[in-house]
């Protein structure tokens, strides 16, 4: 059993979520981030300690101004005392500055070295983690929970060792003027020391509230605020049902932040209460002690001036519990995706391939996707794999060096499963993959993905000039290449005649430009990169004549001396396969030629009849006409 603070952290849904102990082990981990910075801590403790002590001596001043330099008539040592006073609190101004200084710069470094590991790490994921995860989700805690970090470490931190500091500097000045006036203050105390925790304690979980409905709220405006989910809203009529959802959403995060003012508003008027109690009280036993002759003016003068340098971090402090929670709690969300361990890992034995062939082996492939993670007991991430049927069950064919195979199959049959099996965008449950007769599992992934190049139907673009999209595959690629590959896929003429040229910047997700004419872009990105292995889902839609035709020219180039994998939707592309692969609820039906798995009369035909068998037709009758014309 890991030891224990008694410090909990807070789960998600607020008030009746678990708490789960925050042991020393991740303390240690939270306080590895802060010790690369540690000679600016220091710094940072000695500014403190400087400020600390500068801060109790002007009350002591004041009483030598009162017990001495007046009453004795004494015009020089008032001006000495009252320029000190005006000369430490410059000083301390200045060290104050110094302070903010460090501690803001200590704190972005914290951040920035998290936001670093955290953005590499999301990196290192496999695909299965983006399709389970929610958008808004991810870019929440890149920005918000890192960003919270920095309140962590240049605040929270900060704000204990200078209240710390002030307590301890604040209690010796006042001993050396009178223990018992330092008695009753201190008696005070805990009549506003309770109150203080309990408003802290409200207000921390307000806080934390706030803070999920916000990611909430932020998820919800990713999802709807782009042209998809624009299109989809406005297509289902659901504009309004939407805007009404976002203002119940935006209303919830509302009335939480009023709550957390209102708790705020608490606990001022608690001190401002308590406060007012502790001076009355030293004036009314110090007064006592004065009109006896037992208590100089100035020290009565002094001590309550020094009370609240008392009070301040006392209040301050009784919250450094929840505090401290709070600032562990932002650790922990981060450490949550931290603790995620990628399903696709290079070994540490991995090796890089150099040159390939291109000569693709299934092996009894079997593959189930990963369910969405849940959240164990113990707040560490369970990436359990689903129950239900695998996508691919023992999937075994060959695929020749430059052969081009294309998979077939009704659709849920597993052909994309299979393409992302390639580049290993995931690993097989069960079986292997092997490439040039390498286990992919052997390979290092970046010089696995190297030799391969992928077209999918939904062509993502940045939102770039058309020269930076291109420019994606191969950034070394001169202008010379970048123009032969446009010329190859066909677009190179579309580009020429956009206004800027291969300057034009295309809309997110290349929106600006059509389906087909962003096929032939990401066609002529695959010939920039010229990888050995080509993975092509072709797209569905169709498209007019001359688009397809432009295609087709451009693929051919595209295809010529590369082992290419395509999830055929063309009559033209099973007609020039090597090989066909049909696939059917996860299984390898068959395998063959097109004119093979014709005259076998099974389930190829039979799709193919379905598919092609109008557009063949209609061929055929053409030509039938064309012929009776002749
Ligand atoms: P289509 O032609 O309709 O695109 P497909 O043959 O490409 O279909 P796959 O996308 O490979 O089919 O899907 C195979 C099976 O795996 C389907 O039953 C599908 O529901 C399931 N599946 C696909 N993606 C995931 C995922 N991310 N998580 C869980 N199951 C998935």
């Amino acid at each position: 059993m890991s030891r224990s603070f008694g410090l909990h952290r807070h789960m998600y849904m607020g008030e009746e979520a678990p708490s789960v102990a925050v042991t020393w082990g991740q303390l240690r981990r939270v306080l590895r981030y802060f010790t690369p910075y540690w000679p600016q801590w220091v710094a940072i403790l000695l500014c403190i300690a400087a400020m600390s002590g500068m801060g109790v001596i002007p009350p002591l001043l004041v009483r030598d101004i009162l017990d001495d330099a007046i009453p004795n008539k004494n015009a020089h040592l008032l001006h000495l005392l009252v320029g000190a006073i005006v000369g430490l609190t410059i000083v301390s101004g200045l060290i104050g500055v110094l302070q903010s200084w460090l501690s803001t710069r200590v704190g972005q470094g914290i951040m920035d070295d998290l936001r670093n590991q955290l953005y590499r790490h999301l990196q290192s994921q496999s695909l299965g983690f983006y399709t389970t995860e929610r958008a808004g989700e991810i870019v929440s805690r890149v920005n918000n929970d890192v960003g919270a970090v920095h309140q962590v470490a240049s605040g929270t931190i900060v704000d204990i060792a200078r209240n710390a500091m002030t307590l301890v500097a604040t209690l010796v000045a006042m001993l050396s003027l009178n223990v018992w006036l330092t008695v009753l203050a201190i008696a005070v105390v805990p009549t506003f020391y309770l109150p203080t925790r309990i408003v802290g304690r409200i207000r921390h979980r307000l806080s934390r509230q706030t803070q999920e409905q916000y990611a909430e709220l932020v998820a919800f405006m990713e999802e709807r605020l782009n042209i998809g989910g624009m299109v989809l809203s406005k297509i289902f009529g659901r504009v309004d049902s939407e805007a009404d959802q976002f203002a119940e959403r935006s209303r919830g995060v509302a009335d939480l932040n009023v709550k957390q003012a209102m708790a705020g508003r608490w606990l001022f008027m608690c001190l401002a209460v308590f406060s007012v109690a502790g001076p009355a009280l030293i004036y009314l036993y110090g007064g006592h002690q004065a009109i006896k002759g037992a208590l100089s003016i100035g020290t009565l003068i002094a001590f309550v001036a020094l009370l609240t340098n008392l009070y301040r971090p006392v209040g301050q402090l009784a919250n450094v519990y929840v505090n401290l929670q709070g600032a562990l709690a932002v650790f922990e969300r981060i450490f949550e995706y931290l603790d995620r361990r990628p399903d696709v890992k290079d070994r540490a034995d991995a090796t890089e391939l150099v040159q390939v062939r291109g000569e693709i082996r299934f092996e009894d492939v079997t593959f189930e996707y990963p369910r969405a993670p849940r959240l164990a007991a113990d707040g560490a991430d369970e990436t359990a794999v689903a129950a239900g049927r695998p996508a691919l069950k023992d999937v075994s064919f060959e695929i020749a060096a430059g052969e081009r195979v294309a998979l077939v199959g009704p659709s849920g049959a597993g052909k994309t499963t299979v393409t992302y099996l390639i580049p290993r965008f995931y690993d097989p449950t069960a079986g292997r993959i092997l490439l040039d007769g390498h286990d992919l599992r052997d390979v290092t992934q970046e010089s696995l993905r190297e030799h391969m190049g992928v077209v999918t139907q939904d062509t993502f673009l940045f939102h770039t000039s058309v020269r930076e999209n291109l420019l994606y595959a191969r950034p070394e690629a001169t202008e010379e290449e970048l123009v032969a590959a446009a010329r190859s896929a066909n677009i190179h003429d579309f580009i020429s005649g956009l206004p800027e040229g291969y300057a034009t910047v295309v809309g997110e997700r290349g929106f600006r430009l059509s389906g087909g004419e962003k096929q032939r872009l990401a066609i002529a990105r695959a010939l920039l990169k010229d990888p050995k292995i080509l993975i092509l889902d072709e797209a569905t839609s169709h498209l007019d004549a001359t688009s397809e035709h432009l295609i087709q020219e451009a693929l051919e180039v595209l295809l010529e001396g590369r082992t290419s994998i395509t999830i055929a939707h063309r009559l033209s592309t099973v007609l020039n396969a090597d090989k066909i692969v049909v696939l059917n609820e996860g299984r390898v039906v068959e395998v063959g030629s097109h004119k093979e798995l014709l005259r076998n009369d099974g389930l190829y035909a039979d799709l193919f009849d379905r598919q092609f068998g109008d557009a063949i037709e209609y061929a055929e009758a053409a030509n039938g006409e064309a012929r009776a014309s002749e």
